[in-house]
């Protein structure tokens, strides 16, 4: 089962003004064959389908933990469309056409369908699909798959940081490709203990550090290439059985954290009018609140 934080796993900046063909590119790192809804699922049902977890424990505990992080990907990758979408219309009479922004912009979607939020979908609005999700039970491909994927979605987060100078965008790229750094390196070394394969000698994929991108260095300089969050009260604490010895990086040690980053908030998104959402005036919002509290 699951727990949840009311944050999310950094704080974004506050944009200074909209930029919907933005929001449309980053779809893709939320719902395209490689964003962070693939991340999840993979890992979410590698895990719920995991054979021997008995004594292949620090495995599945790997696979769920991470599983667990990319939950959180995605609520910052939609948080991040969502910042983008954030004033790219202003409220005036139906009549006086005030959703007309959105009729020449790349995502007419986002519009019509979303009130100017994130869809789980791709940049060319083709929704997500379960077959993204491989799932053959060998562990070994699988782990295999999951360092190809990490590797993919890093190529394509890396494209999108080079389609966009926004910095909302670019502080949450940032920070992913230092995460997916560590999942790669994470299911290279879980590899590693399998088949005596070093694939970390592989990265990075493509052969560009992280350390090229500012949004991604600060993150390095902290320490967060290195770390490996555990996401639960209690559980999941063989990751640490993998997930040890020297950093690739050449600069410290890897450590499991025992606990979630500190995070930050997740941004309110302001009332809609012309897209009627939520569809509530202020008035009847403050009466709501009053019947409400009074219980
Ligand atoms: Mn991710
Ligand atoms: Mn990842």
């Amino acid at each position: 089962m699951y727990l949840r934080i009311d944050r999310l796993q950094i704080e974004l900046p506050a944009p200074k003004e909209s930029d919907p063909n933005a929001a449309a590119a980053v779809q893709d790192l939320l719902g395209g064959r490689f964003g962070e809804m693939s991340t999840l699922m993979n890992y979410t049902y590698q895990s719920f389908n995991f054979r021997g977890h008995d004594r292949l424990k620090p495995y599945r505990d790997l696979i769920a933990n991470i599983a667990t992080e990319e939950l959180g990907h995605i609520e910052l990758v939609s948080a991040t469309i969502n910042l983008l979408l954030t004033g790219s219309t202003q409220p005036k009479d139906p009549v006086d056409a005030p959703l007309e922004p959105g009729k020449d912009v790349r995502s007419t979607y986002h519009f019509i369908s979303m009130a100017q939020t994130a869809f789980v979908g791709g940049s060319m609005g083709g929704f997500w699909h379960g077959d993204y999700v491989f799932n053959s039970g060998n562990l070994v491909l699988d782990l295999l798959h999951n360092f190809f994927l990490e590797c993919g979605a890093r190529l394509h987060k890396i494209r999108v940081y080079e389609m966009t100078r926004n910095p909302v965008a670019r502080e949450m790229i940032g920070y992913l490709l230092v995460r997916g750094g560590v999942h790669a390196t994470a299911y290279g070394k879980a590899l590693e203990t399998l088949t005596g394969v070093d694939l970390t000698k592989l990265l990075p994929i493509p052969n560009i550090p992280n350390s090229k991108f500012p949004e991604a260095r600060k993150y390095e300089q902290a320490g967060v290439h290195r770390t490996l969050y555990r996401f639960s009260p209690d559980d999941y604490r063989d990751i640490a059985r993998i997930w040890r010895g020297p950093a690739p990086t050449g600069d410290g040690d890897l450590v499991v954290a025992d606990g979630p980053p500190p995070g930050g908030p997740v941004p309110v998104l302001p009332p809609l009018v012309e897209e009627f959402a939520p569809g509530l005036g202020p008035e009847e919002m403050a009466e709501l609140a009053k019947k409400l509290a009074a219980g």
